[in-house]
């Protein structure tokens, strides 16, 4: 449930019309609703009760000061993948001690910056990756707590490019060799085996691959135990789905996924350590854009946006579905124009929806694209020269820009021409 609703005609955040925002700094540009966060964290969070859990929001699907400081008050942890991650968690007050590290490559500046900071644990994915922690810990004097993340080559059944879990990808440690690293960490000066962890991809609307790699990661942790290792940690990632298009999908509930990981995880002591990402912010966030032009074509009819590729990747990119719904609500008659929204970036994949059903729109006319909370403004660029677009933050009957509307002279300023030319 989302706080994204047309009141009195026109649609909403919380209890701001988004045209009065639209008027105030222009389109395109991204609403995040602070209820909406708090309500997906608190629905999230209520699942575990009971359990010693501890949520670690995936940093990296929005990433903005605002947005994380909503969570941290909430009590959310961190799972972080790169430094300037790391740095915005703890900036957002974000405790180190609710905070884990993942990420394929991690730098020894990323190491360093981590053992100083004192973080929960670093979720390792290699072992070259481990003697490199290990060497960097051991000049600091220092002990780095570590969970390995293992592979359960479980086919997620997800989008391949956001599938993890199986053995043609790069993440984790493939099941066989498991038993080894930690064995290997044993033996290693500087760092401690404290969990495992898994994450086998994103957007799953599924729970059966879940539930055969939890089944399968019990079994570990039983081994390991049983090996000599104190493992106190379980970090089973992230990934829960969300409702981009209810007609198609229905994603399990947060309470489903948190009685699946009662079951599968009774009688193992430890604290369970949970990572979404999506779930919070996907459907916290909406895209609000502008028609340019109707274009009508021979074969199709073109909705051209002043929004793009550049702004919102995930179409281009994934092929994802984002809803599309006008501003102004519509009254009487049922959807019955088909037509393909695109944007001005010279790209044929810059289309954020073919042969769509929807209602007609004129030249002028604002849209929302919905479910813009997560993986669409951190993944933002400039192709085209296009200035990144600004995000607002609403709560009640309040809104502030919490990131400004990039200027296009301030990034061709960047640019350096050698005085050799
Ligand atoms: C991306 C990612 C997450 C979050 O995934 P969601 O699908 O957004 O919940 C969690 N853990 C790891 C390791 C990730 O890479």
């Amino acid at each position: 449930m989302d706080h994204f609703t047309y009141k009195d005609g026109r649609l909403h955040a919380e209890d701001i019309d988004l045209d009065a925002v639209a008027n105030a700094v222009g389109t395109p540009f991204y609403c995040y609703s602070v209820r909406t966060l708090q309500r997906h964290y608190r629905v999230f969070k209520a699942a575990f009760e009971g359990l010693d859990n501890l949520v670690c929001y995936a940093v990296k699907a929005n990433s903005n000061q605002a947005v994380l400081k909503v969570l941290a008050d909430a009590g959310a942890g961190a799972d972080v993948v790169s430094i300037g991650e790391l740095k915005r968690a703890l900036k957002a007050g974000i405790a180190p001690s609710k905070i884990v590290f993942a990420g394929v490559g991690k730098t020894t500046e990323e190491m360093q910056a981590a053992i100083e900071a004192g973080i929960c644990q670093f979720n390792v994915e290699s072992e070259p990756e481990l003697n490199v922690l290990s060497e960097v810990a051991v000049s600091m004097g220092q002990v780095a707590p570590v969970s390995v993340r293992v592979n359960p080559d479980v086919d997620a059944k997800t989008h391949a490019k956001i599938s993890t879990g199986n053995a043609e990808n790069k993440f984790g440690i493939s099941w066989g060799q498991v038993p080894g690293i930690y064995a290997r960490i044993a033996a290693l000066p500087g760092v401690e085996a404290v969990g495992v962890d898994m994450h086998i991809g994103s957007q799953l609307t599924d729970l059966e691959p879940l539930k055969l790699a939890f089944t399968k990661l019990v079994g570990l942790v039983k081994q390991l135990r049983s090996d000599g290792h104190d493992i106190r940690n379980i970090d089973l990632g992230g990934g829960l789905g969300i409702p981009y298009d209810p007609a198609e999908e229905t994603p399990p509930s947060p309470n489903a996924y948190g009685a699946l990981v009662r079951e599968q995880l009774a009688g193992i002591d430890a604290r369970i350590i949970l990572e979404p990402g999506r779930l919070i912010a996907g459907n916290a966030g909406v895209l609000v854009s502008k028609v340019v032009y109707i274009k009508e074509g021979d074969a199709r009819r073109f909705v051209i946006l002043d929004a793009a590729m550049n702004d919102l990747m995930r179409p281009a990119m994934y092929g994802a579905y984002h809803a599309i719904v006008p501003l102004k609500e519509p009254v009487g008659d049922t959807p019955s124009w088909v037509a393909d929204y695109v944007g001005p970036v010279c790209e044929s994949s810059d289309t954020f929806a073919e042969q769509r059903l929807g209602h007609a729109l004129v030249s002028g006319d604002l849209v929302a694209l919905k479910s813009a909370g997560a993986y669409s403004a951190v993944m933002a660029n400039s192709y085209n020269s296009r200035a990144l677009v600004p995000e607002v933050m609403v709560m009640g009957n309040k809104f502030t820009v919490i990131r400004p509307r990039e200027e296009v002279d301030a990034i061709i300023a960047k640019d350096i021409v050698p005085d050799w030319l």
